[in-house]
């Protein structure tokens, strides 16, 4: 595994191929493994609260799932080759599990759009073992819904409470769930149910997933401030140490 840091954060550089095969062998570990799939907001968040530092440390790895975080790691002279969204990540672990008998649990999202994602999952794979459970539940619920994660022994959870409440959530719990693998994937539940679009690929291949997320959900404006602070920290940070190299 080869990482590079950005702000402190350690990324994967390896590619796709590598942290699917990775994930197929955690799933079938007895150990519990967790990856976090995140981009330059979740960087910014942990400058913010140093607390979650201990979060990282309790992943197995962390996937650029942002373009954001791509060209930073030219800037750091250690380029990754392509962002690893959580969306794919999961459809094809998903794929997996319908192939090999695996359970599946999904943690997330409104009661409505779990109840579509896992339709539209089941209609895709009729034999795939998958329940779930919405992800607007209190502290006081939590350990409810732990004891239904640990009844359904799922070996797969994707959990996409957003972020950074579905990493906490995972590394708090994660050895009491005995899940071999759980991974925070932010709103792909929503994708995977239809009531989020998924960005065209248009989008994806102008680097411009932001703007179109920025149009569909204008809410996220204030959120989206983060990706120039993001830019211009990482700028100055690859700078200082590329220079204190050479
Ligand atoms: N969500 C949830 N419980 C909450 C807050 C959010 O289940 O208390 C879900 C929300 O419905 C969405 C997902 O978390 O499906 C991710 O939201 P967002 O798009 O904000 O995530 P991010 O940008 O962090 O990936």
């Amino acid at each position: 595994m080869n990482t590079v840091s950005v702000l402190g954060v350690p990324f994967i550089t390896n590619d796709e191929k590598w942290v699917y095969n990775q994930c197929v062998s955690f799933l079938a570990d007895a150990k519990p493994h967790m990856i976090i799939t995140a981009g330059p907001e979740f960087v910014m968040n942990i400058r913010r609260t140093p607390n979650l530092l201990p979060v990282l440390a309790r992943a197995d790895f962390i996937t650029p799932d942002g373009v954001g975080i791509v060209i930073a790691s030219k800037w750091y002279g250690q380029a990754i080759a392509q962002r690893i969204t959580g969306v794919e990540l999961a459809e094809r672990l998903i794929g997996y599990a319908a192939e090999r008998n695996l359970r599946v649990f999904l943690l997330g999202a409104s009661q409505t759009s779990l109840a579509q994602a896992l339709q539209k999952l089941k209609n895709r794979y009729p034999q795939l073992y998958i329940v779930g459970k919405h992800g607007y539940f209190t502290d006081e619920q939590t350990a409810s819904v732990i004891a239904e994660i640990q009844a359904a022994r799922p070996h797969l959870l994707l959990v996409g409470l957003g972020q950074p409440r579905q990493e906490v959530f995972i590394s708090t719990h994660k050895d009491i769930l005995g899940v071999p693998l759980a991974i925070g994937v932010g709103g792909t539940i929503d994708v995977i149910g239809g009531a989020v679009k998924r960005t065209p690929v248009l989008f994806q291949r102008a680097r411009l997933e932001w703007l179109y997320r920025l149009i569909r959900e204008p809410r996220r404006w204030r959120r989206q401030l983060a990706l120039p602070r993001f830019a211009w920290e990482a700028w100055i940070e690859a700078r200082r140490l590329t220079r204190s190299v050479n």
